[in-house]
């Protein structure tokens, strides 16, 4: 298979005009100006861009049949909304959900998801839709029942269940599994130092939300605080580190390589050097955090440091919308605002949804470029529209003016799962009316 357009990003080499990429046995053999074998043989795009397709670093596919159903702030209010309507959902609603998640990330040209799962159904949405991605099993244990073990063992049963799934879909290649201690607020002392050892054990990754709101830090810091006040009200014992979120995790022994911090929004500078020092990387959400009103990342500060960041949606129910194009514009403009530099550049902000990312997932050598010998993960993104008109250069037109629309076409591992409009492989209205009866039997409030 050829496909060709007016612009391939390769993203590791200059962009090439009048390109043309070669696939073959879900690999790519070839990436070269545009050759003079006939049109039969290729699919051509035209006025477009043909690119690697994009890794989300951080999202909750299972939350998207909930959007819209929670614009509670600040965010303690938000989280405690959410665990509410979770409590309501009817456990056959969460594929589904997950589903047409994975359907969005699809038509918006992601092709490597981050995902974070407390029911468990993201592996099988991820098989079924033909994505790549890194599944937490998230983990949750903040009242003194049940105990870590009981915790361990079924966290244990959770991640085999996973593994077989995985078997079942032929999908072990594409999708990697890791554990999510969810966050200090919801995860005993204990219990986290347990999960981290467990995770060393079995040589799985970490995800944790981390110095996400001032509410946490709070807690904390000084046991003050809407967190404070729910633990006294359930007559939960918390015994607050005295340092902020971060620092507390460094201080257990919790941060490693294998850590992501998700969100970090509040990370302090000697934070900052201690996530630095430990290798951890940042799954940075703007969206999520503007909506709940938890601040801007200090992303700019991160990468003085070396601390690699990924850019990531969070759920829908948080962000909106799972449209990867708008976090990417959002990122990029909220960080100039913030920090009075245009760094990262337009051409940073691209290489941290490509090649940047897949390194940050360990993934960088199959992934994140179009390169002779690795997979086909490519997309084809139309530039027709008015607004791209005189903008030469392709990195700055796709973060001020690229949205999901504009994509035509995601390849993933050599398999088109999406072609000018349509899912191929995903049922997608069928999936929405499966979603939509859910809710009519049991609305959601
Ligand atoms: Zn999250």
């Amino acid at each position: 298979m050829i496909l060709r357009a007016r612009w391939v990003l390769p993203v590791s080499s200059e962009p090439i005009p009048d390109g043309e990429v070669v696939v073959e046995g879900g690999q790519i053999a070839e990436v070269r100006p545009r050759s003079s074998l006939p049109d039969g043989d290729a699919l051509d795009f035209g006025d477009a861009i043909l690119m690697p397709a994009l890794v989300n670093g951080h999202c909750h596919l299972e939350y998207t049949a909930l959007r819209g159903l929670n614009d509670r702030t600040p965010f303690f209010d938000w989280i405690r909304t959410l665990v509410a309507l979770k409590a309501q959902c009817p456990p056959e609603l969460w594929l589904p959900s997950a589903l047409l998640g994975a359907a969005e990330l699809i038509a918006s040209g992601v092709g490597f998801v981050s995902d974070n799962t407390d029911a468990g159904v993201s592996v099988e949405a991820l098989a079924r839709a033909g994505l790549r991605g890194r599944v937490y099993q998230e983990v949750f244990g903040i009242a003194p029942e049940p105990d870590d073990a009981t915790i361990l063992r079924e966290l244990t049963a959770k991640l085999e269940a996973h593994r077989q799934t995985l078997q079942r879909y032929e999908a072990s290649e594409r999708i990697t599994l890791g554990v999510a201690p969810h966050a200090i607020y919801t995860v005993r002392d204990s219990l986290m130092r347990a999960v981290r050892q467990y995770a060393r054990e079995e040589s799985l990754p970490l995800s944790i939300h981390a110095a996400e709101s001032s509410e946490e830090v709070a807690l904390a810091r000084a046991g003050s605080g809407s967190f404070a006040e729910m633990f006294v009200e359930r007559k939960i014992p918390y015994l607050h580190p005295r340092v902020p979120p971060i620092e507390y995790l460094h201080n257990a022994g919790i941060l490693a390589s294998d850590v992501q911090l998700v969100h970090a929004t509040r990370a302090e500078p000697r934070e900052l050097e201690m996530m630095a020092r430990a290798g951890v990387s940042v799954a940075h959400c703007p969206r999520s955090n503007a909506r709940l009103l938890t601040g801007v990342a200090p992303v700019y500060a991160m990468r003085r440091l070396g601390i690699p960041v990924v850019l990531g949606t969070d759920s829908a129910v948080s962000a909106g919308s799972l449209d990867i194009w708008e976090e990417l514009r959002f990122a990029a403009l909220a960080q100039r605002a913030a920090s009075y530099a245009a760094s990262p550049s337009w051409r940073d902000w691209v290489r941290i949804l490509t090649l940047d990312g897949a390194k940050v997932f360990g993934v960088d050598a199959h992934i994140g470029s179009l390169e002779v010998g690795k997979r086909a993960d490519v997309i084809a993104l139309r530039t027709h529209r008015l607004a791209y008109a005189s903008m030469p250069d392709p990195y700055a037109a796709l973060v001020l003016v690229a949205r999901s629309e504009d994509v035509a076409f995601t390849m993933v591992d050599g398999r088109v799962l999406y072609h000018d409009g349509r899912w191929i492989g995903l049922d997608v209205p069928a999936l929405q009316q499966e979603v939509e009866r859910w809710q009519e039997n049991a609305p959601l409030h």
